[in-house]
């Protein structure tokens, strides 16, 4: 089965399509846009496509006639009758046909296309499973933003300058590769055409190419390789190193270039396995090393992760570096164990906060602003101090009987969520053997889960059926 015959063959030529509704609409789309002349053959026709100008209507069920002085046919009418008509007549001319969902009555085929021009990709599944490569389609221009057009014609601009500079052809090549998929190409992306350009010239002014290193610091998201951003998963798969934490998902790290430098920063609480100075130092080293290198943490790069510290660090050396936002952990729970963050009814202010002090100072946090009313109280790292922090809240105001929850491993396959008050949180983290990465939440957005979820939580399940068991003791 042939495809489309290429763009050229088809420009300035007259094909013919019959059906005028929105499919037929598509179809001569796709031919317009190739520079054909199209003869739309159908009892009514789409106003759009009667007012195009290089269209010729003729209102009108098919006949044989129609196919006179045509190069190619398209039959997109919901009369299978007619369409098999179209496709035999054409066929009995030795004109190419293309019968929409018949791929038997076809002798053509037009793949769906992906235009991010002067980029352009086709889509097809031999006429075999429009729904596929609609799915395959779809995969592609998520991970194509819009802006690659912007990249294809950065690349034409330039074309002509980096030929006469670099001669040599597999040199040619891999300075292309080197721009397209590195430093160049994420200017280009983020808008910044003149950076692009001046990166550009640096790199053709350096003879090995070699580039100014530069850091990204990407936040990972919750834990679920889905929820990473476009960015983000672009990121580390182009990264020449990649330093990250315990909670960055094996699946995220599996998005790694199989040649990139992967190094393990730890920081789990209590046990930091490499202290945040060395982390500093060693981002600095690898961008002065000419490495584009991602420091990928776990959410938000700039909620609890230490993000500002080490940019801090980096803009201290003069490093270029770029943050890149994650979901932070407090929204992948709320999302994933349905308790919104705020709610008309309950809670009209959210309040993210750390319960875990630095150098084990103790815990050190204004209770009476954590105790308000119509908030949510999100507590990040404060699991091992629960039952201070929930003596202390109480102490300071907050209703015992406040909903509250524990959410562990968010996201993950994995995630526990566990509810009950305020006053017995304590007792069913122990009870639970709740472990870290866990949030605390509390607040009364936490009771909207029982509607929102009704049959969820083994582990609610399980506290309700122990809960009883106390009882009937
Ligand atoms: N920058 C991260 C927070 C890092 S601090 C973010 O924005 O999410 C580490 C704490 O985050 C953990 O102790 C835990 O409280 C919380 N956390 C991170 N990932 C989590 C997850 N998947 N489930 C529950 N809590 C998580």
């Amino acid at each position: 089965m042939d495809y489309l015959p290429a763009f050229h063959k088809v420009a300035g030529k007259l094909c013919l399509v019959v059906g005028g509704g929105e499919v037929g609409s598509r179809k001569a789309g796709v031919l317009l846009e190739a520079g054909a002349l199209v003869r739309v053959v159908a009892p009514e026709i789409d106003a759009e496509l009667l007012a195009h100008k290089n269209v010729t209507a003729i209102i009108s069920r098919f006949a044989p006639e129609h196919l006179e002085g045509v190069m190619l046919a398209v039959a997109a009418t919901d009369d299978r009758e007619v369409n098999q008509q179209v496709s035999e007549l054409a066929q009995a001319q030795n004109l190419p046909v293309n019968v929409v969902d018949d791929p038997e009555l076809c002798s053509f085929i037009m793949p769906s296309f992906l235009d991010r021009s002067p980029l352009m990709i086709a889509f097809s599944s031999g006429g075999g499973s429009p729904v596929l490569t609609r799915m395959m389609r779809s995969k592609l221009e998520s991970v194509l933003p819009q802006n690659y057009a912007r990249l294809g014609d950065f690349a034409v601009r330039f074309r002509e300058l980096v030929k006469q500079r670099v001669t040599n052809p597999p040199k040619r090549r891999i300075f292309w590769e080197n721009a397209l998929d590195g430093l160049v190409s994420e200017k280009v992306l983020a808008g910044d055409e003149v950076g692009a350009e001046a990166l550009l010239k640096q790199m053709l002014d350096d003879e090995d190419n070699v580039l100014q290193g530069e850091v990204y610091l990407v936040g990972a998201g919750p834990g679920d390789p889905d929820l990473l951003t476009v960015k983000a998963a672009r990121l580390i798969s182009r990264a020449d190193a990649i330093v990250y934490d315990h909670l960055v998902g094996k699946g995220i790290m599996d998005l790694a270039r199989s040649d990139a430098r992967l190094i393990y920063a730890g920081k789990e609480s209590s046990k930091h396995t490499m202290p945040q100075d060395s982390i500093n130092h060693l981002l600095v080293d690898l961008a002065k090393e000419g490495l584009a290198v991602v420091r990928l943490k776990g959410g938000d790069p700039f909620i609890f992760g230490r993000g500002g510290e080490e940019a801090q660090a980096l803009a201290a050396e003069g490093i270029p570096f770029t943050v890149i936002p994650g979901l932070t952990a407090a929204q992948g729970a709320a999302a994933s164990v349905g308790i919104p963050l705020t709610h008309r009814d309950h809670a009209a202010s959210l309040v993210l906060a750390t319960g875990h002090l630095r150098d084990g100072q103790g815990l050190d946090m204004d209770w009476a602003m954590l105790a308000r009313p119509r908030q949510t109280v999100v507590l990040y790292m404060g699991v091992n101090n629960l039952p201070e922090i929930c003596r202390q809240l109480v102490a300071h105001g907050l209703p015992g009987d406040t909903p509250a929850a524990l959410v562990e491993k968010a996201t993950l396959p994995d995630e526990r969520c566990i509810t009950g008050t305020v006053a017995e949180l304590p007792s069913l983290a122990l009870r639970h053997q709740v472990r870290p990465p866990a949030l605390i939440m509390i607040g009364s957005v936490v009771s909207v889960r029982a509607q929102l979820m009704p049959a969820t939580a083994p582990a609610e399940a399980e506290a309700a059926a122990d809960t009883a068991l106390h009882a009937a003791a």
